[in-house]
């Protein structure tokens, strides 16, 4: 999977789930919002694997990994943004930054 296709379904699913339930269309600002929870949770598995090795879970530090890609794809979609377009823009500035192939 690209990554075009993975931003256009997930932000097809954050539709869905208003409509299937009884939660409320997220905002940018909640999504934002949102994004920074799913990055603590992030933060919270490298802290474990660093200073609570009892606490570390890899299973669930993957998982986190995929909760901020997914809830950014999302909040990039509000914004008309095609993050896949927006990365490999990057890689080409940064290739040539760095003077790498
Ligand atoms: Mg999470």
């Amino acid at each position: 999977m690209d990554v075009r296709y993975l931003q256009e379904e997930f932000s097809r699913v954050f539709e869905e789930i208003p409509k299937k339930t009884n939660m409320t269309p997220q905002s940018k600002e909640l999504l934002f919002i949102h994004l920074t929870e799913e990055v603590g949770e992030l933060a919270r598995q490298i802290v474990n694997e660093e200073h609570r090795k009892e606490k570390f879970d890899k299973v669930n530090l993957s998982e986190e990994f995929g909760d901020v890609f997914m809830i950014l794809c999302v909040l990039a979609s509000k914004y008309d943004l095609d993050l896949s377009k927006e990365c490999e823009e990057k890689l080409v500035r940064i290739r040539k930054k760095f003077n790498l192939d």
